[in-house]
């Protein structure tokens, strides 16, 4: 096996690159990337990288080396010195590389990456030598302390910021530039001694010289140590964490590139930054990011300096000839690659050198705007603009705006860094952000800056605040990947996270925790106090991508809605039809009290009485949803859920008993209450999920859908008598006979047949099935004889094929089953393949049974996009999903279609 590949020039300038941009699974997308831009002749620091494959063998040996792979590093490495014409370590001329980390999927700062390293007490007279520069010289060398130590080591930063202040008291200076060689020299002497005290000598035998641990001075040692940190970072947890939440697989391993340093802190003709060819947050066509002079990679990210825009690099004396450069290698990146790129580079001297690309992260209306401009520029074409955009992405475009007609006061404002609005209680540290979340409340998480320990509180939040850093700080890229709204670098909020309050300066307003704040992403807002949200319409770019994407779509795309204002928000989103129209959600409010009389009595008239009341109620409502999708399908689903939900909590009624009785209140009052109890305690299941429910419903209570089914002909008679064009469909749940359903179709066709005697209208009114449990999947021939259509109830088949409960997933074992991996997913939330086997064989039986059924989705994964991958390939019809997902899954399913 190949476990290193080289990438960048000889000693005589020939390119000697042994990768491209197509190896990422191998040299992660860094290294690949580094040898495409190589390849197509672009400035690249020479190195090498090794493989993705031996991180993996490393970490599943146990961290141990895979054999020989030591030895090809090492005459990789001794080929890199030789195209450099410089050694490692050098006391004359010392080659200093970096030990960058780069796995086959993106994950931003989540790895580690070491600079500088090769320093040593000899080399550092090299580099002197060198440059005539000692002050840099020994800047470098303490920052390569400082680095190994955290991201090798494992060594607390604060320990070496913290001497680095106190020499800056004691020199009586406010910044590190202000430092002197000799005193960065000290330094070096300081942070060694730190190294020595708080590095375990047991953990790194290897480092211990006269029974004391020492900051290594073999390069090679040095290089190994490095090596195995990057390794070690692919499984580090917030990586772990990261790869969760994106589903990106645990198997994959970080490649490992080993590259020569160019130095942006040479001077003010140096500088580095970050850039992307078009502006990620909008999409605009123009060229976008930060750069600082005199500064090495890291300080632009980390946000400790204020960087100045991209535009102006060529403007500054002694860096116009690479501004420029820059800038047309821009137009080579995105020409090449034929995307939004993302670009770090560092100036030395006034030589330009890439340090790295990849395609760019995005929002979602810039991922719009781009694959839509790239069209018009004729780059790339529509089908390549719809598979671009990623679908859930799209979930960001739905996000709440501030409404534009609230007023409020804006406290401060930032940089727009994500876009959509967040209202909710401050916060200020990632575990109150996640404790807020566990417990119901919205938060806002504000912070001086985020770094990835603040991960989980990031993904808890509504959104993220910050008072410093850059649009390309850590927040404000993590936040654009979240799609979670986010202002970054309000400079005016002083933030105490100790004391949980942020003070805005020039003012005398304090936010504390707790306070409810409003952010918006979009314009940089800050407001105290909650600002009304909307919701976006669908126009401009959304809407062209959607259209693409219906020209390749097969599968339809229906929403899941039990009221009109639902339904005709999911019309405007593009639904074809209501999938799912669920009942019970008619049942509850004031009906409430309705449908309790209809269950805990036995007197029949009283019971009838209650069931005309709900019979006009429902009229009523179908009414008025049938007039909302007026022209398209609603599927009615029939009464489902268990009696009792509709009842008081036994556990209520059993305290307000106690209570009656401890206060002495009239006995008789108290007899009736136990009566009730007893009632609804006689309806109480072991299993209500399982239970009476569903079409067991009907079969016990005909008067149940015999109510329903009336409501549904009347209003769809009444409105066809309007001239308008109603489109019911009649849907009985939980079936998992066919003679359950034969019943009940029965009942349903006689009661059509009534009110079209009455009224007088022909109806047509298809009667179908929800197909939601095993039985009825494996059997769906013979029910698809008495069915128009099926609908598959995916959360119920979920929690009956599994034996699941899906009310309990969030409990123990599941989440133990998905970090242990046990589980690919959490199949509630995207369709598992054993699931959905019994869909396929559920959709074949059904044909066989009816060649005219038509068969859809209906649960929650009908808007999840891997899900609706898996359905397009087998034979559905439609799915039908949230409202808002609607868009999402036309986008999805365009993409599965190409
Ligand atoms: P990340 O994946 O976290 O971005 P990188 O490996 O890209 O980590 O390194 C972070 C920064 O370190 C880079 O953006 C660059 O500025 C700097 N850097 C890395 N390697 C070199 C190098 N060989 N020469 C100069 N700077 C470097
Ligand atoms: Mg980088
Ligand atoms: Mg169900």
């Amino acid at each position: 096996v190949k476990r290193v590949y080289a990438f960048g020039k000889d000693a005589n300038g020939n390119n000697v690159t042994e990768g491209n941009t197509e190896m990422k699974a191998v040299l992660g997308g860094k290294g690949a990337n580094l040898a495409e831009m190589a390849n197509i002749g672009l400035p690249v620091p020479p190195g090498f990288t090794i493989t993705c494959q031996t991180c993996m063998e490393f970490a599943n040996g146990g961290n141990s080396w895979p054999e020989g792979a030591l030895d090809t590093i090492a005459e990789y490495r001794a080929d890199l010195e030789e195209r450099m014409g410089k050694k490692i370590g050098d006391a004359e001329d010392p080659l200093l590389v970096s030990v960058r980390s780069g796995a086959p999927m993106s994950m931003p700062g989540m790895m580690d990456t070491v600079l500088n390293l090769g320093l040593n007490d000899e080399s550092i007279n090299g580099l002197i030598k060198q440059t005539e520069n000692p002050r840099f010289a020994w800047d470098s060398y303490r920052r390569f302390i400082q680095m190994f130590s955290n991201v090798v080591m494992g060594l607390d930063g604060d320990l070496f910021e913290n001497a680095i202040t106190a020499m800056k008291n004691e020199r009586g200076v406010k910044s590190d530039t202000d430092l002197t060689a000799e005193d960065l020299q000290q330094l070096v002497a300081e942070f060694k001694g730190i190294f020595s005290q708080n590095v375990d000598p047991v953990a790194y035998p290897s480092l211990v010289v006269d029974g004391l641990v020492q900051f290594p001075q073999d390069p090679t040692l040095q290089l190994q140590l490095a090596i195995e940190a990057v390794f070690g970072s692919w499984n580090n947890p917030r990586a772990v964490l990261y790869r969760q939440k994106n589903k990106i697989a645990d198997d994959l391993g970080t490649a490992v590139n080993v590259q020569s340093m160019v130095f942006g802190n040479k001077g003010n003709t140096s500088a580095t930054g970050v850039a992307f060819t078009r502006n990620p947050a909008n999409g605009e066509k123009e060229f976008y990011g930060d750069y600082l002079v005199n500064a090495q990679g890291e300080d632009v990210v980390a946000g400790i300096r204020n960087t100045s825009p991209i535009a102006q690099l060529k403007t500054v004396e002694g860096l116009e000839e690479a501004g420029q450069q820059l800038e047309d290698i821009f137009v080579v990146l995105e020409n090449h690659f034929r995307d939004m790129c993302d670009i770090e580079f560092t100036i030395e001297q006034g030589k330009l050198w890439m340090l790295q690309t990849r395609v760019g992260k995005r929002t979602a209306a810039a991922a719009l705007h781009i694959a839509i401009e790239m069209v018009k520029e004729g780059l790339i074409t529509k089908e390549e603009a719809v598979m671009r955009v990623e679908p859930d992405q799209l979930d960001q475009l739905l996000h709440p705006q501030f409404d534009k007609n609230a007023t409020y006061d804006v406290v401060a404002r930032g940089l727009n860094a994500s876009p959509g609005a967040a209202v909710g209680e401050a916060v200020f540290s990632a575990a109150d952000a996640v404790a807020a979340n566990e417990a119901g409340r919205n938060c806002v998480l504000v912070r001086w800056e985020t770094n990835p320990d603040d991960l989980a509180g990031m993904i808890a939040a509504e959104g993220i605040l910050t008072s410093h850093g850059g649009k390309t700080s850590h927040a404000a890229v993590i936040a654009r990947g979240m799609g979670a709204p986010c202002v970054c670098g309000v400079e005016a909020l002083k933030i105490d996270a100790e004391a949980k309050e942020a003070r805005i300066s020039g003012t005398d307003i304090v936010i504390r925790e707790g306070d409810i704040i409003s952010i918006d992403g979009t314009t940089g807002i800050v407001v105290l106090g909650p600002v009304s949200l909307v919701m976006p319409e669908i126009t401009g770019d959304l809407d062209a991508i959607l259209e693409w994407a219906d020209e390749f779509r097969t599968l339809g795309v229906r929403a899941n809605a039990d009221n009109p204002e639902d339904a005709e928000l999911s019309r405007s989103f593009g639904a074809a039809g209501i999938g799912l129209c669920r009942t019970e959600h008619m049942f509850l409010g004031d009906r409430k009290q309705i449908i309790q009389t209809f269950i805990l009595n036995e007197d029949e008239t009283v019971r009838e009485e209650a069931v005309r009341e709900l019979l006009e109620v429902q009229t009523n409502d179908f009414y008025g949803m049938f007039k909302a999708m007026d022209g398209l399908p609603v599927i009615v689903r029939l009464l489902d859920p268990p009696l009792h939900e509709f009842l008081e909590s036994a556990r209520a009624l059993d305290v307000e008993i106690a209570r009656l009785e401890a206060a002495g209140t009239d006995a008789a009052l108290v007899a009736e209450k136990r009566e009730l109890m007893a009632k609804i305690d006689s309806f109480a299941e072991q299993n209500p999920m399982l239970g009476m429910r569903g079409v067991r419903l009907g079969i016990v209570y005909p008067i149940l859908p015999t109510m329903q089914v009336r409501a549904i002909a009347t209003a769809a008679a009444r409105l066809k008598k309007e001239g308008l064009d109603p489109k019911p469909e009649i849907m009985i749940p939980l079936v998992s006979v066919v003679t359950e359903l034969a019943k009940l179709r029965a009942l349903a066709e006689k009661v059509i047949a009534q009110v079209e005697a009455e009224e007088g209208v022909e109806l047509e009114i298809p009667i179908g099935t929800m197909i939601e449990l095993p039985r009825a999947a494996v059997t769906a021939d013979e029910i698809a004889s008495v069915a128009d259509f099926f609908s598959f109830g995916t959360n119920d088949l979920t929690q009956t094929t599994f034996g699941f409960s899906r009310d309990d997933v969030e409990g123990e074992f599941v989440p133990q089953y998905l970090s242990e991996r046990l589980l690919p997913f959490n199949p509630f939330a995207t369709v598992d393949a054993g699931v959905a086997r019994l869909v396929q064989m559920g959709v074949e039986l059904g044909h066989e049974g009816n060649p005219e059924i038509v068969c859809g989705v209906c649960g929650e994964h009908g808007g999840d996009p891997d899900s609706i991958a898996t359905f397009n390939g087998i034979g559905l019809d439609y799915v039908s999903c949230s409202p808002y997902r609607v868009p999402v899954a036309r986008l999805a399913a365009a993409q599965a279609a190409l």
